[in-house]
């Protein structure tokens, strides 16, 4: 059994375009992780789990590495498909696991980010004796740890799913989590800023980025940075100096 340790996050918000109003939500996180003392001395109990949902693509696991990174906190990743196992218990120890790494860490707080939620979150069917005995086991260890933490825990768990909807009740009651935030697909300005962000790296020549922004309606930040990375391929290999527009 190996679960993932703990990465620095090196990205900060600056490296996130758009959805500012989740970025403001997120402030409260950060501001509990970088001095929790200030909220548990007016007793304030502050969110253990947040939940960003949205579409693929859109950024989720980036905020949360973002998070992590504003907060100067140690990062624990893991996708829910690493917990749904054949092996009934595997997915629940392998929790275990996860969040005993994760309260034993130096520092003493950290951010635990769970993509993929849905993989162990799904709404029980009723009566389900359909195989379902592993998911349930790995749903119930999670929320028993979640409910293990206490006020010397600085630890928030964050989770990402395309669909809310589709979430078990159990795992979006008050104490486990009861934050939700939208990550949005990007409107015209923040294709702008994403275009910007992933040209920094490269030889940009003359684009008309503004044009590309409005070209490029409904794609997630992913399908942005992949064209852009198309578009560095194909300068490359027509030896081109420069990413440049066609005419
Ligand atoms: P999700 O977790 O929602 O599926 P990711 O965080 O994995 O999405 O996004 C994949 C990549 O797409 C990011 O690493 C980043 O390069 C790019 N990206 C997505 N959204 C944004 C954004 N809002 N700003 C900048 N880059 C973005």
């Amino acid at each position: 059994l190996s679960v993932e340790s703990a990465e620095n996050s090196n990205y900060s918000f600056k490296d996130v375009a758009g959805n500012e109003e989740a970025k403001e939500s997120m402030k409260d996180i950060i501001d509990f992780l970088k001095s929790p003392e200030k909220f548990t001395a007016y007793g304030a109990r502050m969110p253990r789990g947040v939940i960003l949902y949205g579409k693929p693509g859109t950024g989720k696991t980036l905020m949360a590495k973002a998070v992590a990174g504003e907060a100067k906190v140690p990062f624990y990743a893991m996708s829910g498909s690493d917990f749904v196992q054949v092996y009934v218990g595997v997915g629940a120890s392998r929790i275990r696991q996860l969040f005993k790494k994760a309260r034993n860490n130096k520092k003493g707080k950290c951010i635990i980010f769970i993509d993929e939620i849905d993989a162990i979150g799904k709404k029980r069917e009723n009566g389900a004796a359909s195989g379902s005995d592993e998911r349930d086991q790995t749903l119930n260890a999670l929320l028993t740890e979640m409910s293990g933490f206490n006020e010397n825990n600085n630890i928030v768990v964050m989770a990402a799913t395309n669909r809310l909807d589709t979430l078990d009740p159990a795992l979006l009651r008050p104490g486990r989590f009861d934050r939700h935030i939208e990550i949005t697909l990007p409107d015209i300005c923040a294709r702008e800023k994403i275009i910007n962000l992933h040209l920094k790296n490269k030889p940009a020549g003359d684009i008309d980025i503004h044009t590309w922004s409005e070209k490029t309606a409904y794609f997630s930040g992913a399908k942005i940075e992949s064209l852009i990375n198309e578009a560095a391929i194909i300068a490359c290999k027509e030896n081109s100096p420069k990413i440049e527009d066609i005419h």
